[in-house]
C-alpha cells in the first residue's frame, strides 16, 4: 500500500478520520463542483437486510433461501450478506458450490446440488420470461426504496427478495452541505431506477443515473469532466474502483473494499458520510495556510 503522505493540515483531517493518500489533494479540492455519490453502501448504510420474500405459485421459500443463500455465501456483495443471513435465520445449511461466477454490477451464479442457480437484478429474468405476476410486487417495494433481487433455479423465476438498505442518518444534510458550498450532488448506481429515485427523493439529490454498470459510472465521471466539470466522486464497492480512479478526487467510504481504497486519493476511515462535506474545509484551511 501507498504510505499515507504525511502533510502540511493533514492532522486536521487525520482528527476527523479524513485521510488523504496525496499532497494535491488538498489543491483538488478547491477546483471541485460535482460530487458524485454511489448509492449502496455509500449514502444508505451498506447493512441491508431481506424485508420480504415472494414466491413464485409453487416454489418452496425455505429451498429458495437454501439455493441463493449457498451461491451468495461466494459472494463479497453487502446484498449477497444479507441473503445469507436471512437463510441461516430460518435454520438454512449453506450447501456447497460449483462453477461460482460473480456477475460484477449484476448478480451472482453458480452450480448447486446440480441446480443452475442465478441471483441477482431483475433483468436478469428475462431469460425466464420475465417477472410475470411477481412485476407488481417488485415495483411496489421498489417505489419504497428496495432493492428486489430475482432467484432463477434451472432457468425457471423461482421468486424475488426484497433488500431495505437504511439510508445513512447524516445523507440528507451532507447532501444539503454539499449544497450550500455550491457543490452539485449527483447519484450514482447500479441498481434501478425506481429504488434509485426513491433514495434519492429522501436525501435531496435531484441528478440520479441508475442501471449503470461498473464501466460505465467511469464513463459518467468522464462525461461530466468532459462537459467541464471538476469531479469528486465517492464510493465504497470494487464497482466503484475505476470511477474513482477517473475522478479528480477519489474518495472511498465505509469498510471500503481493498480496492476501492487503492483506487482512491482520501479515505475516510470514520465511516462518517458528512466528512465528505467536512474534506472541503480541511482541504481549503491548509491550502490558505500554505499559500
Ligand atoms: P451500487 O452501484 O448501488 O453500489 P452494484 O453495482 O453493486 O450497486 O449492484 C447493482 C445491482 O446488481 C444491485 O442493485 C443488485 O440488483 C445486483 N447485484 C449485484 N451484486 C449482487 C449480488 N451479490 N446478489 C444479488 N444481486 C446483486
Ligand atoms: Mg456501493
Amino acid at each position: 500500500a501507498t504510505p499515507l503522505a504525511m502533510i502540511r493540515g493533514g492532522g486536521a483531517a487525520a482528527e476527523r478520520g479524513i485521510l488523504m493518500r496525496s499532497a494535491d489533494a488538498f489543491q483538488v479540492f478547491g477546483h471541485i463542483d460535482t460530487v458524485v455519490l454511489d448509492k449502496t453502501g455509500t449514502l444508505t448504510q451498506g447493512a441491508p437486510r431481506v424485508t420480504t420474500v415472494v414466491t413464485a405459485p409453487g416454489r418452496d421459500e425455505r429451498e429458495l433461501l437454501r439455493l441463493a443463500a449457498a451461491v451468495e455465501d461466494l459472494s463479497e456483495h453487502p446484498l449477497g450478506r444479507a441473503i445469507v443471513a436471512k437463510a441461516e435465520d430460518h435454520g438454512v445449511d449453506i450447501a456447497d458450490v460449483d462453477d461460482f461466477s460473480a456477475l460484477v454490477g449484476e448478480g451472482v451464479r453458480g452450480s448447486v446440488d446440480g441446480h443452475r442457480v442465478v441471483v441477482g437484478k431483475t433483468g436478469l429474468a428475462a431469460s425466464a420470461g420475465g417477472l410475470g405476476e411477481l412485476a407488481r410486487h417488485a415495483a411496489d417495494l421498489e417505489a419504497r426504496a428496495h432493492t428486489v433481487v430475482v432467484v432463477l433455479v434451472d432457468d425457471a423465476l423461482w421468486g424475488v427478495l426484497a433488500i431495505a438498505d437504511p439510508i445513512r442518518s447524516e445523507a440528507a444534510d451532507t447532501v444539503a452541505t454539499l449544497r450550500e458550498r455550491g457543490i452539485d450532488p449527483v447519484m450514482l448506481t447500479g441498481d434501478n431506477e425506481r429504488t434509485a429515485t426513491a433514495v434519492a427523493e429522501q436525501v435531496g439529490i435531484t441528478t440520479v443515473h441508475a442501471g449503470v454498470r461498473p464501466d460505465g459510472k467511469a464513463e459518467r465521471v468522464r462525461t461530466l469532466q468532459t462537459a467541464g466539470h471538476r469531479v469528486a466522486m465517492v464510493g465504497d464497492g470494487i464497482n466503484d474502483a475505476p470511477a474513482l480512479m477517473q475522478a479528480d478526487i477519489g474518495i472511498a467510504i465505509g469498510a471500503g473494499t481493498d480496492i476501492a481504497i487503492e483506487s482512491s486519493d482520501v479515505i475516510l476511515v470514520g465511516h462518517r458520510l458528512m466528512a465528505v462535506a467536512e474534506a472541503f474545509d480541511v482541504a481549503a484551511d491548509s491550502y490558505r495556510r500554505t499559500k
